[in-house]
C-alpha cells in the first residue's frame, strides 16, 4: 500500500512512523486516537482522486483532516487508516469582486481567507474561535456555525459551489458561482456537514458579502431569562437586520470568569442573572454607535436591561469578545471537563440551564456547570466539571444533558457535528427513518465504507 501511495504523492506528501506528529493524531483530546497506516498530504485534486481510487480498490479506510480543530473527534484516526490531510492545498484560486465570490482550495486557513477578503473590502461571514487553524474544507465538512450565524447563517449559506472527490476517486466538480441554480438536485448540500463520510472536499466557491463599515459591540447585564428573550426580540425588530451576534453567558459563567480567568476583565458589575454580548454590523459609522446606545437606553427604560456598556475602542471590543471566547485559562483549572454543543427552541433555554445545573449538582455535589452560547441561533454550549474524567462519569453527565435535550425536542449537535463523541446519541435527536435514510446515502456514495469509518453513523 505504502509503495503504491509513494508513487502518487511527492516525498513531503507521505509521512510514516515517527514522522507522524501529534497534529495528525489527537492533539485536542477528542476521542481516542489509534495509529494510522500513514499520513498523506496531497497537493492537488488529481492526487486526491488517485489516492481514493487506490484505497477504494483495496478497501483501505481513510480519515480526512483539515486543521484538526474539530471538537467531536471526526478527524481522529481510530487505527490502520490512511490520514488524508488537505493542509498543502492552500491556493486562493480566484476572487471575483463583481460576482462576490472567492474560490479556494480546501486547505486554506479560515483566517487567511478572512484577511484576503477584508483587504479587498469584502467579508467571508463565517467566523469562529478556531479561525487560525480551521480550514475551508473543515468548516464546510462540519457546516460550521460560529458567532455571526444570526445574521448570515451557517457555512452552508456561504457555499455556492463545491468540488468533491467520491470514495471511488470520481471528481464531482460542481463549482457553481450563481446564487440561483435549481438545475436538478443541489448536490453540494449532501457533502456540507457530512464530516468527511460521503466525500472529500477539495475546492469551493464561497459567497462573499460587503464588509460592514461599522462594527459596534455592547455588553449588557440582564436579571431574568424572559428579559433576555424580550431583549433579543427588541434588537431584531429595531436594528433592521444589523444584528450580527447575540451571545449569552449565564451568571455561573460570569462568576467563573471573575474567579478563574485573571486575564479577562468583565466590563459590568457581578450579580446579574445573564450577560449578553451584542454586536451590530452597520454601514453608517457616524450614526451606528448612537443607534445602539439609544436602543440600549430604551431597553433599560423598559426594564429589560439592568446594566450596559458599549465598547469605545477596538481594544475594548476585543476585551468584550475575550470574555466570551478566551476562557481557556480558567477551563484548565477545572480538571477534566465535559463540553456540549446543543440546540433547542430559544424559549426553552432558561429551563434547560436550570434543569441541567440542578441535575448535575445532584449527581455530583460541588460540580461546576457553565452555560453560554450563541443564543440568537438557539445554540448553547455547556461545560461541566464533576471532578472525574472516567468514561462512567462522562456517560452519566452526557445522559443528563442529552436527556433534557431529547425531552425539549432539541439537537445533540448544534454546530460541531457528531464525529465519534456523539455517535451514541444521534438517535436521541433523529428519528429511525432519518437515520435509515442517512445510511442509504452512505451506502450509495461509499459502498465499501472507506470514508471516515466509525464516524457519525
Ligand atoms: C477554540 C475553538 C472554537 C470553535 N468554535 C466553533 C464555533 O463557534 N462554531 C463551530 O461550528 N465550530 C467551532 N469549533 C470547531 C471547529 O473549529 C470546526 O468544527 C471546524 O469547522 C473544523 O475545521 P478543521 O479544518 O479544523 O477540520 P478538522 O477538525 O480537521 O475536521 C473536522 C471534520 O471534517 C472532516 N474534514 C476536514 N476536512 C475535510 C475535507 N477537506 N473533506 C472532507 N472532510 C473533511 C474531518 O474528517 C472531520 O470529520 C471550534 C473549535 C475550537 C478549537
Amino acid at each position: 500500500m505504502i509503495d503504491a501511495l509513494e508513487r502518487i504523492v511527492d516525498v513531503a506528501g507521505l509521512l510514516t512512523g515517527t514522522d507522524i506528529g501529534p497534529r495528525y493524531l489527537n492533539a485536542r483530546g477528542h476521542g481516542v486516537a489509534g495509529t494510522p497506516l500513514c499520513v498523506l498530504r496531497p497537493k492537488s485534486t488529481a492526487e486526491v482522486s488517485e489516492i481514493l481510487k487506490l484505497c477504494h480498490a483495496r478497501g483501505q479506510a481513510i480519515v480526512p483532516q483539515g486543521g484538526m480543530s474539530g471538537l467531536v473527534g471526526g478527524g481522529v484516526p481510530l487505527g490502520g487508516e490512511v490520514v488524508l490531510s488537505l493542509e498543502r492545498m492552500i491556493k486562493i484560486e480566484e476572487f471575483d469582486a463583481d460576482g462576490r465570490t472567492l474560490t479556494v482550495q480546501a486547505g486554506v486557513i479560515l483566517q487567511t481567507a478572512h484577511e484576503y477578503c477584508e483587504a479587498r473590502g469584502f467579508m467571508l461571514p463565517l467566523d469562529l474561535g478556531a479561525r487560525g487553524s480551521a480550514t475551508m474544507g473543515g468548516v464546510i465538512s462540519t457546516n460550521a456555525g460560529g458567532v455571526r450565524v444570526i445574521r448570515y447563517g451557517m457555512m452552508r449559506e456561504s457555499v455556492l459551489g463545491l468540488e468533491v472527490v467520491l470514495a471511488d476517486g470520481t471528481i464531482i466538480s460542481s463549482m457553481n458561482k450563481m446564487l440561483k441554480n435549481n438545475a436538478g438536485y443541489d448536490l453540494k448540500h449532501m457533502f456540507i456537514g457530512s464530516e468527511g463520510t460521503l466525500g472529500l472536499v477539495t475546492r469551493a466557491v464561497c459567497r462573499l458579502r460587503a464588509k460592514p463599515k461599522s462594527v459596534n459591540t455592547a455588553f449588557a447585564g440582564i436579571d431574568k431569562f424572559d428579559d433576555v428573550v424580550a431583549f433579543l426580540g427588541h434588537l431584531e425588530s429595531t436594528l433592521g437586520g444589523e444584528l450580527g451576534s447575540f451571545e449569552v453567558m449565564w451568571s455561573s459563567y460570569d462568576q467563573f470568569v471573575r474567579e478563574r480567568c485573571p486575564s479577562l476583565r468583565p466590563p459590568l458589575n457581578a450579580g446579574r442573572g445573564f450577560y449578553v454580548l451584542v454586536e451590530t454590523l452597520g454601514n453608517d459609522p457616524s450614526a451606528d454607535v448612537a443607534k445602539l446606545e439609544s436602543i440600549l437606553a430604551e431597553s433599560m427604560e423598559k426594564g429589560l436591561v439592568a446594566d450596559a456598556a458599549v465598547a469605545q475602542s477596538e481594544q475594548q471590543r476585543a476585551a468584550f469578545w475575550a470574555i466570551r471566547e478566551n476562557a481557556g485559562e480558567g477551563f484548565r483549572t477545572l480538571g477534566p471537563i465535559c463540553s456540549y454543543d446543543v440546540s433547542m427552541p430559544i424559549r426553552s433555554m432558561g429551563q434547560f440551564g436550570e434543569h441541567i445545573t440542578q441535575s448535575i449538582s445532584t449527581a455530583y455535589p460541588g460540580a461546576t456547570t457553565l452555560v453560554l452560547g450563541h443564543m440568537g441561533d438557539g445554540n448553547l454550549h455547556v461545560v461541566a466539571a464533576v471532578g472525574l474524567g472516567t468514561p462512567a462519569a462522562r456517560k452519566q453527565v452526557n445522559d443528563i444533558v442529552y436527556g433534557v435535550i431529547r425531552d425539549l425536542g432539541g439537537s445533540v449537535s448544534a454546530e460541531h457535528g457528531i464525529g465519534t463523541e456523539k455517535k451514541d446519541y444521534l438517535s436521541w435527536s433523529r428519528t429511525p427513518e432519518e437515520i435509515a435514510l442517512m445510511r442509504t446515502l452512505k451506502r450509495a456514495l461509499d459502498p465499501k465504507g472507506i470514508l471516515n469509518p466509525g464516524k457519525v453513523l
